[in-house]
């Protein structure tokens, strides 16, 4: 099996448990000492590091939200000098300022490290060769994984997005067993391969997928193995832990949040109280090594459970399940709760759809409306009207069990929806505009 670092990934959990409440305490110590910010976030929640006496008491301390970035543009919570900085990212923020986060030398090194131990977990290595075609820039899932890739010893292609037949000759040509993307973007390069009479599956030596910045469901998963003869790992982060930080193992089981730098809860989010293992509720994570921008207890906006039992794999760190929605996409449809994710789970069980869809809601007279667009698969092209209908009233009844809100469902040509080289963007919402 391949292992980045064994001592570490290994540690019994008691172990572990002790050094994040050792990293933690001095954490609070060194921000309630030396940073104003943090120190004026502690006094007003009447919280002082010697109340911080196990690993628990990190739920004395405030939230920090995405706002609390956007109002100290560009730099007002570092804690770091320039003279300590090596690198910035920034990341656009879709309403008002972006963010901007700042990395020390060690901070770059832990999130390396942190995706170094994490492609292990996918069997990457040595002799291995990584196409990454995540942004290269100031996005950071290009530089994160191109670092990451290199520190196992695996040759990088340092692709980045766009230019998609390339993209394909040069996975053929350079023989390149991994591929790190968006799984959006993994399906527009498996179709344009078919268009160019190539099948990733057969035609070429990919054979892992490192997959993330966007949510997806583990039916999606099914069907992108199946089609390219892959096996798909989901992996996660945001340019506020650092980048792309915690990837799944060979499990496939949730991914790994290595312990040592992370601290996560997973809360309910009207009470704030933490949940069981499998109870899905807020991800929460406290940065316990950052150096330049350190987090604590932030409210990231994702929905997940967590797994608290050793991995199959045998790992101890804990493991975050597949990432079902966030806040932020949470649409409110008639007063029902509707992620997108499960309009995509419950239409890759459908044969005679296809991998494409989009979401359009608007309000008509003062009641929402919701349209999902889907294409239909080669299974279920059909010349007979009566097919079709049948296909379309089956996505119907299945989307209205699934989301408890009935939807319209129109059915599309295939290769007519909007494909995407990023994030996918597959909701419309017409009714703020
Ligand atoms: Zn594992």
């Amino acid at each position: 099996m391949q292992c980045w670092d064994p001592r570490m990934e290994f540690l019994p959990r008691e172990d572990l448990e002790r050094l994040q409440y050792r990293l933690l305490k001095l954490l609070v110590c060194r921000l309630y000492h030396f940073s104003p910010f943090y120190h004026h976030r502690m006094e007003s929640a009447r919280v002082h590091p010697d109340d911080i006496n196990t690993l628990d008491d990190v739920n004395k301390l405030p939230f920090m939200y995405k706002s609390d970035l956007r109002d100290s543009y560009p730099d007002g919570i570092f804690t770091a000098t320039t003279e300590d900085l090596v690198r910035y990212h920034v990341s656009s923020g879709t309403t008002g300022k972006p963010t901007v986060v700042g990395y020390t030398a060690a901070d770059l090194h832990n999130w390396t490290d942190s995706l170094a131990r994490g492609l292990s977990s996918c069997g990457l290595g040595r002799g291995d060769v990584v196409q990454v075609c995540y942004g290269y820039g100031l996005f950071t899932g290009g530089l994160g994984l191109h670092y990451g890739a290199e520190r196992i010893g695996a040759a990088v292609i340092p692709a980045s997005v766009g230019n998609t037949e390339r993209q394909v000759e040069m996975m053929q040509d350079l023989k390149a067993t991994a591929i790190a993307c968006t799984p959006s973007y993994l399906l527009h390069i498996g179709e344009v391969a078919e268009r160019m009479g190539i099948s990733i599956k057969n035609d070429t030596s990919l054979r892992v997928g490192i997959l993330g910045a966007e949510p997806w469901s583990e039916r999606m998963r099914t069907r992108v193995q199946d089609w390219l003869g892959i096996k798909a790992y989901d992996i996660y982060g945001t340019s506020e832990l650092s980048g792309p930080m915690f990837s799944e193992c060979s499990a496939q089981e949730g991914f790994h949040v290595w312990g040592d730098l992370a601290l996560v809860e997973v809360l309910d989010r009207e009470s704030g109280e933490p949940l069981g293992p499998g109870e899905e509720g807020e991800m929460v994570v406290t940065m316990l090594q950052k150096e330049a921008l350190p987090m604590i207890r932030y409210r990231i906006g994702d929905i997940t459970s967590m797994e608290t039992d050793v991995c199959p794999c045998g790992r101890t760190h804990p493991r975050v399940r597949r990432v079902t929605g966030r806040v932020d996409d949470m649409l409110i449809i008639r007063g029902i709760n509707v992620f997108p994710s499960q309009v995509e789970y419950t239409l890759m069980t459908i044969p005679e759809v296809g991998r494409h869809f989009q979401i359009v809601v608007d309000r008509k007279g003062s009641l929402d409306d919701m349209l999902v667009r889907v294409e239909v698969s080669p299974e279920g092209i059909s010349d007979r009207i009566q097919d079709l209908i049948k296909v379309r009233n089956t996505v119907e009844q299945k989307l209205k069990n699934t989301l408890n809100v009935t939807v319209e469902v129109e059915l599309v040509e295939p290769g007519s929806l909007p494909r995407f080289e990023g994030k996918s963007k597959r909701v419309i919402d017409r009714r703020n505009l």
